[in-house]
């Protein structure tokens, strides 16, 4: 198969879709170059082996058409500076006469920025024609996007048909795509998934998902008391979605079918307001006292968590055990991030992804402790439901 390491780039242009929707404040300042500094790999393999490479991504929301505080060219001379200070320039679009002319004159080693691809409609209706454009501007067509790779748009998945036997994955999608596979498709046993947040709605096809590869399926947050409501459990006033309590009882009578074990927790530290100032008891999980809410598991249930976890060697996390932005809520899904280090430094493959999990283990500070950080949001949740990704499938079909 053709890779980012295998293909040989001399003398071409690469067309590479990357996620530089960066957050950018009234002074076109970047507030994190994460995701640019995440495709700098992918960049930097086409300009040192001899190709062009030319980068095309959406920024913001533009509504109707061009829109100057969405244009890429605010990004050009970060970009410049990562890249070692070589000069990159910015196409007036990503379509059109001018901009075909500035690809044809770009020479191996040069980069090439396109406008912002959501200037135009055509590129999330996923426009055939407006793809055929991009395409003529490249040799071959680099999906390092994952961001947006759930989204069958022009440049991230309707483009691969210009390129039948020139379409590869960038380094970000690659590594991105593997380190899931590790998880989902080969887990080294026992394989651990601890899903938090605080809705099961949002959450309920990935769990239902995991059910089919999962050893143990650890749930906390304020899901837990949608299960134990369920059950007969008294929760008082904790977050709760009384719709989706058959759906909650049916996914634990699955889970015994299937073999796979189900751990709730004993305990949680309820509280009598939902602020740091708030008295707090440790109660059984299904005994919550009237008028207090369940905003973090309890010590029991993090013993119980601490042994799981020890004794798996996949582990995947997405979404906080408690309300974890608060200090006095945060021990539970301290102790989860604690542990999966702790298991990952003994060989365990740990897996965290989803904003909150993201920003808990960086809160933490463990972000290097663990085997792999996942940042895409949507795409990867979508993944981890089982479904097929438009921009992952386009590159391999
Ligand atoms: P989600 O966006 O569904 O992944 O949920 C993340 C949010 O769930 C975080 O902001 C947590 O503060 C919140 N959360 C976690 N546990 C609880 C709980 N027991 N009660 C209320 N909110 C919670």
């Amino acid at each position: 198969m053709q890779t980012i390491e295998n293909y040989d780039f001399s003398g071409k242009k690469a067309l590479i879709r990357v996620d530089f929707n960066v957050p950018l404040d009234e002074k076109f300042v970047i507030g994190d170059d994460t995701r640019m500094t995440a495709a700098l790999p992918t960049i930097k393999q086409v300009i040192e082996n001899g190709g062009a490479a030319i980068i095309m991504s959406h920024l913001g929301r533009p509504k109707k058409g061009p829109e100057d505080k969405f244009s890429m060219r605010h990004l050009v001379p970060h970009l410049s500076e990562l890249l070692g200070g070589i000069k990159v320039k910015i196409a007036p679009d990503c379509i059109g006469e001018a901009t075909q002319e500035m690809a044809d004159a770009l020479k191996p080693g040069e980069v090439l920025v396109l406008e912002n691809l959501r200037f135009h409609p055509e590129e999330e209706g996923g426009n055939v024609e407006f793809a055929k454009q991009l395409a003529a501007l490249g040799d071959c067509w680099i999906n390092d996007a994952f961001g947006t790779a759930h989204r069958a748009h022009a440049s991230t998945a309707v483009i691969a048909q210009f390129f039948p036997n020139d379409k590869l994955f960038g380094y970000l999608v690659d590594s991105e795509v593997k380190s899931l596979d590790k998880v989902l498709k080969a887990p080294k046993r026992p394989f651990t998934a601890i899903m938090g947040g605080s809705k099961v709605s949002s959450k309920i096809t990935i769990i239902e998902n995991l059910l089919n590869s999962v050893d143990n399926l650890i749930i906390g947050g304020g899901m837990i008391f949608t299960f134990v409501k369920a059950q007969g459990g008294k929760i008082g006033s904790s977050l709760c979605e009384d719709d989706y309590m058959p759906l909650a009882l049916e996914i634990l009578k699955k889970a015994e079918q299937k073999g796979v074990k189900i751990i709730l927790g004993i305990d949680v530290v309820e509280a009598d307001a939902f602020a740091e100032t708030a008295n707090t008891k440790i109660v059984p999980t299904d005994k919550i006292d009237d008028g207090w809410s369940g905003l973090d598991v309890g010590p029991e249930t993090i013993k119980i968590f601490n042994k799981v976890i020890g004794e798996s060697n996949t582990i995947l996390w997405n979404g906080p055990v408690g309300v974890f932005e608060m200090e006095k809520f945060s021990a539970g899904t301290r102790a989860i991030g604690d542990a999966i280090v702790k298991a990952t430094s003994k060989g365990a493959f740990s897996l965290v992804g989803g904003g909150d999990s993201v920003a808990a283990v960086n809160k933490f500070g463990i972000a290097d402790e663990v085997s792999y950080i996942s940042t895409a949001g949507g795409a990867m949740l979508e993944y981890l439901e089982g479904r097929v990704l438009p921009g992952i499938a386009a590159v391999l079909d």
